[in-house]
């Protein structure tokens, strides 16, 4: 599950965008502002090491367009984070956002580091150094930081906490992703997966598959993967393979989603998971014979060199930007139904949004209101997409797109940024 570094992400971003510009004959006004994030931070974060060094660690956040209200999106840590991938993450927030309907433009950030050999300490540090170079830019009302890969309620506590103290104010809606006590929401962290189950079931319907007994692989098993993984199950579901960066498990009779989960928690990792399972390498697991396959890994997993060995009927995207384009024409063509990332993950933001709101009137939701609220957005948000490709006869990431572009347009030009 390695990053290739030849791989120009944004591009990926552009030709979705131009794809779904083309199909709505979009004003090339509101072209161009979509396919430019608005504004990068490159921050240094000096950072004293444990043993009494100093390392000084790079870090981004990109705010790609706020047209619909303050920026939103995740904060990834990982080793490979580079500018112009936040920078398409930052996009992808925008579009679905836009989707999903939540009044909310889209950001992203990354730290390059490797929280897996850093201690808590040293972690603690580097996210509030992070907090106080992107203290200029961030805010509730300007642009709400979460968690994305490696990041999780923690890191959002110190975050929090750390503009807290630079402001001299209590300020929960800073981030949300955050533990309960600091009025965080209930469901936010299994908020994208349980989004993805809802779509997926939708999905389902529409080409007539039946959850019982359905196969399921899943490519990542961290927060996204992992609760989808247990989601599915519970509709039925029967998750044969699973996998992370340090190996794969497969079981045709099926796997224990949760026992699955609580042992990479203990253990940090799959490998090593007892039990009949057999031991398989990424490149097995993306070949396997299933119903659902859901990437929850990272960028650039479904591409040429393997989309020909795939073999499912539905992919749910719960990772960003998982297929690649020349990927997702050849499985579209295949009568593979692709549940774009935009839609399929969007369960988290749309948590994250509920979480805010819950933060800004300091009144709190319990947990079937969350829950009801989040498959009334998701159901609604697949039913639009859905309209829009059976109308249109375009593919579910090309509708998804449609669908958010045109209300993205309607508040640029109602904004007065551009003239239509
Ligand atoms: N990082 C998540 C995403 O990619 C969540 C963002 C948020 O909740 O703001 O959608």
């Amino acid at each position: 599950m390695s990053k290739n570094k030849e791989f120009k992400i944004y591009e990926v971003v552009l030709s979705q965008l131009e794809e779904a510009a083309n199909e709505l004959n979009l004003d090339p006004q509101v072209r161009a502002l979509l396919k430019e994030p608005m504004r990068t931070l490159i921050v240094s974060i000096p950072v004293r090491m444990d043993d009494g060094g100093i390392r000084v660690f790079k870090g981004f956040r990109c705010q790609h367009n706020d047209v619909l209200g303050p920026t939103k999106g995740g904060i990834r840590f990982h080793p490979q984070v580079e500018m112009e991938e936040v920078e398409a993450l930052a996009a992808w927030m925008t579009f679905k956002c836009a989707l999903v309907g939540i009044p909310y433009g889209g950001a992203k950030g990354g730290v390059l580091c490797n929280p897996k050999e850093m201690s808590k300490t040293e972690l603690e540090k580097l996210s509030r150094r992070f907090i106080q170079a992107l203290e200029p830019i961030i805010g509730p009302e300007k642009d709400i930081p979460a968690p994305d890969v490696y990041t999780d309620a923690q890191v959002m506590s110190w975050f929090m906490d750390e503009f807290s103290k630079i402001k001299g104010v209590y300020s929960p809606g800073l981030v949300t992703g955050k533990p309960r006590i600091l009025g965080g929401s209930y469901g936010r962290d299994s908020a994208t997966a349980r989004g993805l189950m809802y779509v997926t079931r939708e999905g389902a319907k529409k080409i007539g598959l039946d959850l019982e007994g359905a196969t399921v692989v899943i490519q990542g098993y961290g927060n996204a993967g992992s609760f989808s993984g247990i989601f599915l199950r519970e509709l039925g579901c029967k998750v044969i393979a699973a996998n992370d960066s340090s190996g794969g498990v497969y079981n045709p009779d099926g796997l224990n989603a949760e026992k699955l989960r609580d042992f990479k928690n203990e253990n940090g990792e799959l490998q090593g998971y007892p039990g009949s399972v057999k031991n398989i390498s990424n490149k097995e697991l993306l070949a396997l014979e299933c119903d659902i396959l859901v990437p929850a890994a990272l960028e650039n997993q479904i591409n040429k060199e393997n989309v020909g060995n795939i073999n499912a009927k539905i992919i749910a995207e719960a990772a960003n930007g998982p297929t690649t384009p020349e990927a997702d024409r050849v499985l579209n063509k295949g009568g593979t139904l692709v549940i774009p990332d935009i839609l399929a993950n969007a369960g988290g933001v749309t948590v994250s949004y509920f979480e805010w709101v819950q933060n800004l009137y300091n009144y709190y939701w319990d947990r079937e209101e969350v829950d009801q609220k989040l498959e009334k957005v998701m159901v609604s948000a697949f039913n639009r997409t859905n309209e829009m490709a059976e109308e249109r006869g375009v593919t579910f990431r090309t509708a998804a797109y449609m669908v958010a572009i045109n209300r993205l347009t309607e508040a640029m030009a109602a904004r007065g940024w551009v003239e239509l």
